[in-house]
């Protein structure tokens, strides 16, 4: 344990928050608090070769690095990231130009790191996406080879998010990858926890999490939005919020002003952002449904119930299914 107890005096940690931190993931990897301390521990002890990390960024807008920047605090989550070697990151990166490209084609050639790709892939045409000179597709191509797994982390990366519904007809990774285990964390952006939770199970168990049909872990997707939201009896007694200025109204259903949450699967509800502070719905805002595959086309008009995604729940919802 003496690597841990340094790393927390370090970090500034205290044992109690520590354990407090295991407590939330072992819990969801369905092992009890002492087994999964002890695994983690074992983990961070044997770090000698920190496990190298190429991120590569394509059609994005950073926002899911600035949501897995955010992780540096608290820092619990910093502790495990230190654990990984993040030889490769556009954005976060130190270095640039030749040295920076020499280390990537480098770790290429070693082989047996973590690729993850934030942001699409254009499938209509590669000049939409051109890094260095070279298409992603090519790139992303040239990296999954030597890669362990593959983390697709955002929307885009999962399932070609907001860039699908554009001209560039954006894609995910798994349009493009095959003969690789490939692991999607939807949400716009990234869920800081969803990507720490993953690192953390591969690091502690050896193993990939269970994944559900669209590739994503089933310990963070399983659940539906709905199934978990506190308006939901509102949705039960036909009460939508139809005029937002309204007081009587405010915790009324979204349904009407377009919430997606009846299809779309995802912990929000639970695990909420900004270190648990809120989620969506609980500001007022309906879901947007960035969690499923459909996002952005199919769940658009958002503020709305016209859209595709909509026309579904209430389908669903007349034949009692929901
Ligand atoms: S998933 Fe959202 S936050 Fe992440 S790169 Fe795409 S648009 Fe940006
Ligand atoms: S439709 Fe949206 S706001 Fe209404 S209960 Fe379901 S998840 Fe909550």
């Amino acid at each position: 344990m003496e690597r841990l107890e340094r790393d927390l005096e370090f970090y500034g940690v205290s044992r109690r928050d520590f354990l407090k931190y295991c407590a939330s993931f072992a819990v969801l990897f369905g092992l009890s608090e002492l087994e999964f301390t002890r695994r983690l521990a074992h983990a961070v002890e044997k770090a000698e070769r920190k496990p190298p990390v190429i991120w590569l960024e394509g059609q994005d807008c950073a926002g899911c690095t600035v949501s897995f920047a955010g992780l540096l605090y608290p820092p619990v989550g910093a502790i495990i990231l230190d654990k990984l070697s993040l030889r490769y990151h556009e954005t976060l990166m130190a270095s640039a130009g030749e040295l920076a490209e020499s280390v990537y084609h480098e770790t290429v050639k070693e082989g047996g790191y973590v690729l993850v790709v934030e942001g699409s892939i254009p499938s209509s045409d590669d000049r939409f996406c051109l890094v260095g000179g070279r298409p992603f597709r090519e790139i992303v191509l040239e990296a999954s080879k030597n890669a362990t797994c593959i983390l697709a982390v955002g929307a885009c990366a999962s399932f070609g998010g907001i860039p699908k519904a554009t001209v560039s007809k954006g894609m995910g990774v798994k349009d493009l990858v095959s003969g690789k285990p490939i692991i999607n964390l939807p949400t716009c952006p990234v869920h800081p926890d969803h990507l720490v939770g993953t690192i953390l199970y591969i690091l502690t168990t050896g193993k990939l999490p269970e994944l559900d049909d669209f590739n994503r872990p089933k310990m963070y997707y399983s659940q539906s939005i709905h199934d978990n939201c506190r308006r939901r009896g509102h949705f039960e007694a036909g009460n939508f919020l139809q005029d937002w200025n309204d007081p009587a109204q405010k915790d009324y259903c979204l349904f009407e002003k377009g919430c997606k949450g009846p299809m779309t699967y995802a912990d929000c509800p639970i695990r909420r952002w900004n270190s648990g502070t809120n989620f969506c719905i609980d500001c007022g805002a309906p879901c947007v449904g960035c969690a499923e595959p459909g996002f952005y086309d199919e769940m658009s008009p958002i503020y709305t119930a016209e859209s595709e995604a909509s026309r579904k729940i209430l389908a669903l919802k007349k034949s009692g299914l929901i």
